[in-house]
């Protein structure tokens, strides 16, 4: 599960979050959902560990995370714009968490600078994982491409298997499809409810497409200005919204 325990956070003068506090079960799926600006990358990159609160806390599976460093934290993250190695075979950004969990520091350096060692191939536990993670995201066909000779959908597809491939707990998700053509969201967007279940992540998912979080969500967190303002099950959303503010937001056309 997944605590995040009234987190608030200021640019400048600016209230970017006040008092945020949202409860995710273990297994559930919940969704961010609100318009640009109001604060759900923040939230995540808080709760990644890639930036950090002013107050508040965060905690996984009972354990406060303010202390862990974020690599040491459980949770896997794919970002709006997805950053895959361009020199790296499909096969190899996606077995990079893991072999840069085997390789000390010195080692590491080649592998972003050129290309991965050719023993990662012969690691048994690697390979399998590779291929497994592969075969779940269809792009068995792909291994030896670079990220450049492949399509958006191919490429975020890629990114989410570099996510997915140390098996997370939790599992954050910054737009993940912001950058697909309307088949391939939809297409990708199932792709996402089935490893989630097949998975059994905790996931927080950002988005503001409603007909996204209506889709894949067990429970909508509506966002506002840097505040949480209802959260509910998208039945419950639409037919009781809290204010005047969610009613206008969810009867915008999707
Ligand atoms: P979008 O849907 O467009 O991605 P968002 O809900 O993810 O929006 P955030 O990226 O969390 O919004 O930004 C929330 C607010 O904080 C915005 O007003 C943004 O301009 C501001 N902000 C974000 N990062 C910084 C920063 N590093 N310095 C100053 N202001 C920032
Ligand atoms: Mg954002």
């Amino acid at each position: 599960d997944l605590h995040i325990d009234k987190i608030s956070k200021r640019y400048g003068a600016t209230d970017v979050l006040r008092d945020v506090s949202l409860r995710i079960a273990a297994g559930e799926f919940v969704t961010l959902l609100g318009p640009s600006g109001c604060g759900k990358s923040t939230l995540l990159r808080i709760i990644a560990g890639l930036e950090r609160a002013d107050r508040g806390h965060v905690r996984a599976g009972g354990r406060g995370l303010d202390a862990v460093a974020p690599k040491d934290r459980d949770l896997a993250f794919v970002f709006q714009s997805y950053a895959l190695y361009p020199h790296l075979s499909v096969y190899e950004n996606i077995a990079a968490p893991l072999v840069m969990r085997e390789l000390t520091s010195l080692e590491r350096l080649p592998v972003i600078g050129a290309r991965m060692p050719g023993a990662v191939q012969r690691n048994r536990s690697i390979d399998d994982r590779v291929r497994q993670t592969s075969a779940l995201l269809k792009l068995d066909a792909l291994l030896h491409r670079r990220p450049a000779a492949l399509s958006g959908g191919q490429r975020q597809r890629v990114a989410l298997g570099r996510a997915m491939v140390r098996k997370p707990k939790i599992f954050l998700m910054d737009e993940p499809l912001a950058n697909l053509d309307a088949a391939l969201r939809i297409h990708t967007r199932s792709e996402i409810a089935r490893l989630h279940k097949e998975m059994a992540t905790t996931t927080l998912f950002v988005t503001h497409d409603q007909a996204e979080a209506a889709a894949l969500s067990d429970r909508v967190a509506i966002m506002f200005g840097g505040e949480i303002r209802q959260v509910a099950s998208p039945a419950d959303l639409y037919r009781d919204p809290i204010d005047l503010d969610v009613a206008r937001f969810l009867a915008q056309p999707f």
